[in-house]
């Protein structure tokens, strides 16, 4: 299978963050890697494939290299969410028979993309367990339309094209059923009969709703990508499709596939890049088999590639962005640069990713905003707040960021696979 059919399979079976989480943990399985509990005590070898998982949602996994303790990390990090709608716990509402669900946004995602589309429902179910303050867990992915938000007609809005405020309690409520008989308690029933459990045991869940469309190749030559989710889980895939393809070769420093939750959020949670759960996998990973001090030694011999998606120059409004920097779809991985420090890029450590485009072969970008225009944030620079490392803030480029459907090209993808590629294999064993 190549790259971009891997892709569209991870795209299509990850349509929430649990989901996302879930097959990066298949695929490490596969390879060979080892889960590890933060509870336990951990015994590491040099080589030995390694991966934690906080909270079902965010999966560090790590590839211990064969140098001294003291040896760099070589990390890529991205995240597992996406903006959208979240199924609120007491959340069908009956107007005349018919039933819609009560929902909260999630992040920043652009309503207008969500509407006339069938639309399912994932997450993950807490079920009743033996250790009270332990639930089971069972992930939920329904695979089958079930809802639709249904835009207003034109004829009671005429000025709808001329924009139109929307709200999130009002206008964004998908329907999920004409004429049931007991809505209340239906999507608690739907999810118990998926899962094949009793509907008592299920004492809280965590559901989003996701467009049905998988994705697909698009342009006259296969250009572009469209989907939902490329924001960051095109990410997350270049950066395990490299781990796993450099897995095989001895490496001094160890390699690290760091994958948060929470990023559209602001990352202030346990599994986001705002807690210490990077820092701490990483002072553990030193600990076993060295001091604190070769922790801190690590830590200033490591780089980071905070890999977020950046926006490429849409052709439709070339006036937004920056007269000099604006990179294009196809054109290559782009280095997010900005003045007043949202982005982690500095001269060093653009510098260095350069370096690294430049060994695998594939052009580089840059990006910096429209001076004008405030523009979004990202992992790097809250991860440098917990860990002082250098590093870059990158991604490949998508249209319509946090759309239901983005659009990103599939030569870029190819591209960053390469780079990423080459990065993990900077250090081989002596
Ligand atoms: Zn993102």
């Amino acid at each position: 299978m190549n790259h971009i059919e891997d892709l569209c399979k991870f795209l299509d079976s990850s349509p929430v963050n649990f989901c996302a989480a879930e097959n990066v943990c298949q695929r490490l399985d596969t390879a060979g890697f080892a889960r590890l509990d933060m509870r336990d005590a951990w015994q590491l070898k040099p080589g030995g494939r390694y991966y934690v998982v906080q909270n079902g949602s965010a999966v560090f996994a790590f590839i211990a290299g064969y140098g001294p303790a003291w040896s760099g990390f070589d990390i890529i990090a991205a995240h597992s969410d996406s903006p959208g709608f979240r199924i609120k716990p007491k959340c069908e509402i009956d107007v005349e028979g018919m039933t819609k669900l009560n929902t909260e946004v999630y992040g920043g995602p652009i309503f207008y993309t969500w509407f006339d589309r069938p639309l399912s429902i994932a997450g993950r179910v807490a079920l009743r367990g033996e250790d009270p303050l332990r639930p089971k867990f069972a992930t939920v992915n329904m695979k089958r339309p079930l809802l639709v938000i249904p835009h207003l007609a034109i004829h009671f809005n005429r000025q709808v094209n001329e924009g139109n405020k929307l709200s999130a309690q009002k206008d964004m409520l998908p329907v999920a059923a004409l004429g049931c008989k007991e809505p209340k308690g239906l999507i608690r029933r739907l999810v118990a009969e998926e899962l094949g459990v009793d509907t008592d045991d299920i004492l809280d869940y965590e559901l989003s709703l996701y467009p049905c469309e998988n994705a697909v190749v698009t342009g006259v030559d296969g250009e572009m990508i469209c989907s939902g989710r490329l924001d960051d889980l095109s990410m997350v895939h270049a950066g395990l499709t490299a781990l796993l393809a450099t897995a095989d070769v001895a490496s001094e420093h160890t390699r690290v596939l760091a994958v948060f939750d929470n990023e559209e959020t602001g990352s202030g949670t346990k599994q986001g890049a705002a807690s210490p759960i990077l820092e701490h996998i990483l002072r553990r990973i030193v600990l076993s088999a060295g001091s604190e001090e070769d922790y801190m030694r690590a830590v200033a011999s490591s780089f980071m590639i905070s890999a977020d998606n950046a926006h490429g120059l849409h052709p439709n409004y070339v006036e937004k962005y920056d007269p000099t920097n604006h990179p294009v779809l196809g054109g290559g991985p782009c280095i997010k640069v900005n003045a007043n420090c949202k982005y982690m890029t500095d001269a060093d450590s653009a510098a260095a990713f350069r370096r690294v485009c430049e060994l695998a072969g594939v052009p580089c970008q840059s990006f910096v905003n429209h001076s004008d225009v405030a523009g979004g944030s990202t992992l790097g620079n809250i991860l440098t707040s917990k860990i002082p490392l250098r590093g870059v803030d990158m991604g490949a480029l998508v249209w319509a960021m946090h759309s239901a459907c983005e659009t990103a090209s599939t030569a870029d993808h190819i591209y960053t696979i390469r780079a990423f590629t080459t990065f993990y294999g900077l250090y081989p064993a002596k």
